[in-house]
């Protein structure tokens, strides 16, 4: 449906931006689509404000409305500070229990980030399902990610019955847990107290009986592990290279190292991964992170 709405035309490089400032200001007006107009983009606005002009645009249907969230369980992470769009968003699935807003980066050791809460019950906690596995997640204490689920799948389906898995920054789990339906035994290492007492909680809720919590600095593992490894499972993205002579030590030729990093060329880690012994290097895009930069997967046999 079209409808005649006041909107502001601005320049395409400070579309985003203005955006935001509008939002922020609470006179976007959500329910129309913005359009571009040559070099311009005429942002739709609730009422007249200096320099609006009147045109046409087309309506988005209301359950579309919603801004850009994250969903993990029953809480929904909104990308931007939006307390209005926040009620939107919790009132939009019976699961929703709450709506957050990160108020940091990803940071630190344990690779946290701080969190407000925007709408519902004021916690960071939550439950979560994965492929029929279950998980106690609390994002203010542990890292957790659901964005990896396909990247799990991805390595149970490259198993072997039986092998031996080293999980060197398992986070609440989720990988450990994965794979743990194939392996033998996975020991899952993390430094972070808190994800290793939600990794064992979530060891237990799943029954499982051959996975190993490990609290540690991953570094220590090869003097804690003494028998080769089939698979082993690198996710710490930025911080991961001083590691890999530890992984290299701890597989067996042949086996695999699974190593993730955050790049802004896929072949970014080559040059270091041919410093160790390789029998076959593959790596794959597994999704984005920034305009310049995405995640990775190198896949390593060793040799
Ligand atoms: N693999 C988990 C997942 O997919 O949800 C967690 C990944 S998170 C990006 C990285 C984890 O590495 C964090 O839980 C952090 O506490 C842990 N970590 C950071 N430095 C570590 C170290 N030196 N040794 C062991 N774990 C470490």
């Amino acid at each position: 449906m079209q409808v005649k709405r006041w909107c502001l035309p601005v320049d395409k490089s400070v579309g985003e931006q203005t955006r935001k400032q509008l939002l922020e200001e609470g006179v976007l007006d959500r329910l129309c689509r913005i359009r571009s107009d040559g070099d311009n983009l005429l942002i739709p606005v609730t009422k007249y404000i200096e320099g609006a002009v009147c045109e046409e645009f087309s309506c988005i249907p209301s359950k579309t409305v919603l801004p850009r969230f994250e969903q993990v369980g029953g809480i929904a992470i909104m990308q931007e500070d939006d307390k209005i769009g926040a009620e939107a968003v919790l009132a939009s699935k019976k699961t929703y229990h709450t709506v957050l807003f990160a108020d940091s980066a990803v940071e630190g050791p344990f690779r946290t980030k701080k969190f407000r809460v925007l709408a519902g019950i004021d916690t960071t906690a939550t439950e979560y399902t994965e492929y029929g596995r279950h998980f106690f997640i609390d994002l203010s204490l542990a890292y957790f990610s659901a964005r990896l689920s396909g990247e799990r799948q991805r390595i149970l389906s490259m198993m072997n019955e039986g092998e031996r898995v080293i999980d060197m920054f398992a986070g609440v789990g989720p990988f450990a847990i994965a794979l743990a339906g194939k392996a033998s035994v996975v020991y899952a290492c993390d430094i972070n107290p808190e994800a290793v007492i939600l990794m064992v909680r979530n060891i237990a809720k799943n029954h499982l009986t051959n996975i190993v919590p490990i609290l540690s600095d991953a570094m220590n593992l090869p003097v804690i592990i003494t028998q080769p490894a089939d698979r082993i499972i690198m996710n710490l993205p930025l911080h991961s290279i001083p590691f890999l002579e530890a992984a290299f030590s701890m597989t067996r030729p042949g086996g695999m190292i699974h190593l993730y990093a955050l790049v802004s060329h896929e072949e970014e880690y080559v040059p270091v991964l041919r410093t160790f012994p390789l029998k076959k290097l593959e790596h794959r895009y597994v999704r984005s992170y920034s305009p310049d930069r995405f995640h990775v997967v190198y896949d390593i046999i060793r040799g």
